[in-house]
């Protein structure tokens, strides 16, 4: 499994799949018909299209590519009559098939209704979509935060070593929210150079693994003792905690 990241937009990912054995061409979330086509051209081929949620700046290109290229587009079941073209339906924990390539449907509603996200387990990679966002979680826009709590929870519980690509290249603004309400975690500190580093020379944040967003990644860090100490919340839940930091960086 290759995966190709193609920015698109201002901050958008596109991911483009080469599966090599049986040369399978696949692309999540193309947001952008332009920056998406001009790498898929190179294989002359597209077999799939995968969306994780029905948001214009990820079925954007759907239309114009399975038109150019005869794609099959999937998608959550429930967002059937919200994503442009849809071809296959996908339901909760349903085991799909790319090419050689086998994923897992994870439903993980909160950003909208009908949210999955794609889990390889034998290449341990996911794509999340506006769910995780290195450093960050997606705005709750359709579900309560309860529910977005409990989809995080449910990737929080992939291996760690599990490489996550997400929807959007927020990394750094991420990042300062994260240090105003986590001063005292060493290995944030260590991420600042890193990712300063990165977006200087122009290069994605994306993938991370699992296990370091653990480590820094505030939203899923709401049992830690120092946060709920910062937030003035030393008695309350996790999924307290968490809500207050949503509202936090609603208006951050
Ligand atoms: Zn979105
Ligand atoms: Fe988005």
């Amino acid at each position: 499994m290759i995966v190709e990241i193609i920015p698109c937009l201002s901050d958008n990912y596109s991911y483009l799949i080469h599966e090599k054995k049986t040369n399978t061409i696949s692309i999540v979330d193309p947001s952008e018909f332009g920056a998406c086509d001009k790498v898929i051209s190179r294989y002359k081929k597209l077999d799939f299209i995968l969306n994780t949620h029905h948001h214009v700046d990820h079925v954007g290109a759907n239309l114009e590519l399975k038109k150019k290229y005869n794609a099959k587009i999937l998608g959550s079941n429930s967002d059937k009559d919200r994503i442009p073209g849809i071809d296959i339906l996908l339901k909760e924990n349903q085991k799909q098939r790319i090419g050689n390539l086998e994923f897992e449907v994870m439903f993980i509603p909160g950003h909208t209704k009908g949210h999955v996200a794609f889990f390889f387990e034998k290449e341990k990679t996911a794509f999340t979509g506006d769910t995780l966002f290195s450093l960050g979680c997606g705005r709750v826009f359709e579900g309560t935060h309860e529910e977005m709590f409990n989809s995080l929870n449910k990737i929080k519980n992939l291996p760690q070593e599990t490489k996550i690509y997400c929807g959007h290249e927020y990394t750094n603004s991420n990042l300062n929210f994260c240090l105003a309400y986590d001063s005292k975690n060493p290995l944030l500190k260590e991420k600042q150079i890193d990712i300063q580093k990165k977006i200087n020379s122009n290069q994605p944040t994306i993938p991370v693994t699992l296990g370091q967003e653990i480590k820094t990644n505030i939203f899923l860090r709401c049992n830690d003792p120092e946060i709920k100490h910062a937030l003035g919340l030393k008695d309350s839940s996790e999924v307290e905690v968490f809500s207050k930091l949503r509202e936090l960086k609603d208006s951050f």
